[in-house]
């Protein structure tokens, strides 16, 4: 059927009309031929039947009388049949009375009925009664050979199958012709539809020659192809129209889009403008308070100028928000790479933020597990600022309890690293409902809250962008009431090299014996941790009273502690109180004491130095100045020689030679004030090309320099710097100063050749931090 289905319709007609041809020739043919041989033999019967009843009357006289030769004679009459083979005359009793035929010698005839031809595969049988009145006297039997009838049967079927065969081929023949006139046009329209398909060209037309169903059916279709030319042809107009149309919108679109770029850049730019010109009035605000505040006050202005410094660095926030999100808008945010310290980056973030916690009376935790690497690659800035961002949140909506911030190694691939950060606190918390739109711009809470507490609804939104920048994400767990926790992670890379490898503890720290006071179990927890990992032995217990135990323990089994590490805020027994008893105890007056407080108040420092204690710390502690407050500890104990530790923060610095160049004059003064409130001497020059004259004339420690001043800006200033110290071993730092905070600033300014860049208005303790960080081989000066 599969073969059948996949012939051409040409030859599908010519199978089906050969076979119904060539059924009909066969079943006309067997039936004549049928016919012919019933009949032929028919015949034959009834001949044989005729002959031996006329033979049989011929006999009689001969069987009466028993004359056999007359019998005989009788039978040679049957001569003249030729296809008699044999015959016999025979008794009532079936005795063979006379016989005729070839080979006829002792011929038994066979037994059959009377007067029915029987007949034989060559040969057709006939046996009949001699009656002589009525009476049975003999028996003839005739056998008539059928190899005539044979021969003549045989060259029938030949000349049917002959005739058969003409037919057939015949009508194979005329058929084929014929069927040519149906199957043509079909052929040609099936031809037509190929090529329309094949080549798409609706202009081919099928031939019509015949006014029948497929005249009818090729002229329906030529049609139709005319219908569809014409479409394609208004297609195709309309097509070429459109792509007109599109050609001009695209051209509008791009002017559009042009246009809105320039505004974009135009806003880009006004925002930066504005930023600097926010910023400089906001630097003489913020320079002028910091510096009136380090003059006698009376306690009412002191109260002024601090809520004047306050608002001003809350400002200052908005803006550097508004900023950032507008650069999120306009997709220019972006971070930049660079080595950096991660533990020194979250515990100085903590640490700015301590004032903040412990104004609120919060306890500010920081842990960082011990197998987070410490030397990467990264946007420490942008860290930083995504860390103030949820910590600044946490302490402004916890009013009591512990902030915690915690640091863990997710994962390491390939020299990069994973790292988890989490800020917990116990604050009012977030409904479900609202957390995440929180990560949306301009989104809060509540906003009567946020009227309560302030905040712009931007730091979320520009965090998460951050992380994500940093190859991480952000997501929070909260329950009303009870608290929040912040999780994110960044991708890192870890430095390599020399650099990378951590400072190993002194040697002389190795199995000394620490207590630590601290009523905070993770507080005791990350202390302990500390501790160990400086080869130390610690103890850690909860509360004054136990202390005093321990210690009086430990006397007694002459194993001393060689050192006690005491938090103040403590219920029962607070940190002083214990500090005193100790100091009544007559065998631990020497014992050395490290105080870990959460509030710096003078009036503590004061109890400290007269209660002998040697080191004061503000919670919670960089691991720096725990490791720095502890070495002093037994390097002064070694040599024997007891002093308190200067608080940290305000030990002397160094005094430093300092060119400054910058055009405005409230920016001048201020940096003027600031810089020689600290003990450094400072020289001013107004624009780049008066900063480069003297930077020739005079030796400096550093220059800060304004990027941007008239005639010569800090960008071509520190250039001209540079070459003039090429093939010199000098390098003098140059910090960056500038108002400007928007996108490439930090890495304009690196490739200018400038060694730090710090933002206006200047924070004394960012300025600090930043000559802490310059290498002193690097200083040097002008010729
Ligand atoms: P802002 O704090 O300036 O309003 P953010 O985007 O930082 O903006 O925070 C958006 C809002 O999310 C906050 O106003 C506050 O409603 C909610 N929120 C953020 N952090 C906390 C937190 N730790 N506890 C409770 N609410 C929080």
């Amino acid at each position: 059927m599969e073969y059948f289905n996949r012939l051409p319709i040409r030859k599908k007609l010519l199978l089906i009309i050969m076979l119904v041809t060539g059924g009909v020739l066969l079943f006309v043919n067997i039936a004549m031929f049928s016919y012919e041989f019933f009949t032929f033999r028919h015949v034959l019967a009834n001949n044989l039947a005729v002959l031996t009843k006329a033979t049989a009357e011929n006999a009689k006289s001969t069987v009466v009388f028993s004359d056999q030769d007359a019998a005989t004679e009788t039978l040679l009459a049957l001569r003249a049949e030729p296809s008699i083979r044999y015959a016999a005359i025979l008794t009532p009793d079936q005795r063979v009375f006379a016989v005729y035929g070839k080979d006829a010698a002792g011929f038994q005839p066979p037994a059959i009925p009377v007067n029915s031809p029987v007949f034989g595969k060559n040969s057709v049988d006939f046996l009949t009664e001699i009656e002589l009145g009525g009476k049975t006297v003999g028996l003839i039997f005739v056998r008539s050979d059928l190899h005539h009838e044979q021969i003549l049967l045989k060259r029938y079927f030949l000349v049917a199958l002959l005739v058969m065969g003409t037919t057939f081929f015949l009508v194979w023949i005329i058929t084929g012709k014929l069927q040519r006139i149906f199957t043509k046009p079909i052929e040609q329209l099936a031809a037509t539809i190929r090529g329309v398909t094949r080549d798409q060209d609706y202009s081919l037309r099928a031939p019509v020659k015949n006014k029948d169903e497929i005249g009818a059916l090729t002229m329906g279709f030529n049609e139709m192809l005319n219908e569809i030319e014409i479409r394609d042809q208004a297609l195709t107009l309309a097509h070429s129209d459109l792509e007109l149309k599109v050609e001009e919108r695209t051209r509008d679109l791009v002017l559009a889009k042009e246009a809105a770029e320039a505004a974009s850049q135009a806003k880009s730019e006004f925002l930066a403008n504005m930023s600097h010109e926010i910023r400089t009035p906001m630097n003489g605000v913020i320079g002028m308070t910091q510096l009136a505040l380090q003059t006698e006050l009376t306690d009412e202005q002191r109260d002024y100028l601090e809520t004047i410094d306050l608002s001003a660095s809350r400002l200052i926030q908005v803006i550097n928000d508004i900023l950032d999100f507008s650069k999120i808008e306009a997709h220019k945010l972006d971070i930049t790479t660079g080595d950096f310290n991660l533990r020194e980056t979250v515990e100085d973030t903590t640490q700015e933020l301590a004032g903040r916690a412990h104004e609120k009376k919060l306890e500010l935790v920081c842990h960082i597990e011990e197998d987070v690497p410490e030397f990467l690659i990264g946007d420490a800035f942008r860290l930083q600022q995504v860390l103030t961002n949820l910590l600044g949140n946490s302490i402004k909506f916890t009013e009591s309890g512990q902030i915690l911030l915690d640091v863990q190694l997710k994962g390491e691939y390939d020299g990069a690293v994973e790292l988890l950060f989490s800020v917990s606190d116990q604050g009012i918390g977030i409904p479900e409902d609202k957390q995440q739109k929180i990560f949306e711009a301009f989104s809060q809470v509540d906003s009567t809250m946020a009227r309560k507490f302030g905040g712009t609804g931007l730091g979320l939104s520009i965090s998460s962008r951050l992380v994500h920048l940093m190859g991480g994400r952000i997501w929070l767990e909260s329950t009303p009431n009870a608290g929040s926790t912040f999780f994110f992670t960044i991708l890192c890379q870890k430095q390599s090299g020399e650099k990378a490898i951590p400072q190993a503890s002194p040697a002389f720290l190795e199995g000394k014996s620490i207590l630590v006071v601290d009523d905070n179990p993770i507080n005791q927890k990350i202390l302990l941790q500390k501790l160990t990992h400086l080869g130390m032995r610690a103890r850690t217990v909860s509360g004054g009273a136990e202390a005093l135990q321990v210690l009086q323990e430990h006397l007694d089994a002459g194993t001393p502690f060689a050192l006690a590490i005491v938090d103040i805020q403590m219920p029962d027994m607070d940190g002083f109180t214990l500090i005193e008893k100790i100091r009544q105890h007559p065998r631990l007056t020497q014992l050395p004491v490290i105080i870990l407080t959460s509030a710096g108040l003078p009036e503590d420092k004061e109890r400290s130095n007269r209660l002998g204690v040697h080191a004061y710390l503000l919670k919670p502690c960089r691991h720096k100045d725990l490791l720095k407050s502890i070495s002093t500890v037994f390097v002064r104990a070694e040599r024997l020689e007891p002093a308190v530790e200067t608080p940290q923060g305000e030990e002397t610095q160094k005094t430093l030679h300092i060119l400054l160049a910058e055009d405005n004059l409230v920016n001048q003064k201020v940096a003027q004030g600031l810089l020689k409130k600290e003990g450094h001497s400072v020289v001013v020059a107004n624009n780049g090309l008066e900063a480069l004259e003297k930077y020739r004339a005079e030796h400096f420690d550093v220059i800060l320099m304004d990027v941007q001043m008239p005639e010569m800006d800090g960008f071509e200033a520190t250039a001209k710097i540079r070459s003039l110290e090429q093939g010199t071993d000098r390098h003098i730092p140059i910090v960056a100063l500038t108002a400007h905070a928007m996108k490439g600033y930090s890495e304009k300014c690196v490739t200018a050749g400038m060694d730090a860049y710090i933002s206006k208005p200047i924070i004394i303790g960012e300025f600090r931090k930043i000559l802490e960080e310059i290498p002193p081989t690097r200083t040097g000066h002008g010729s």
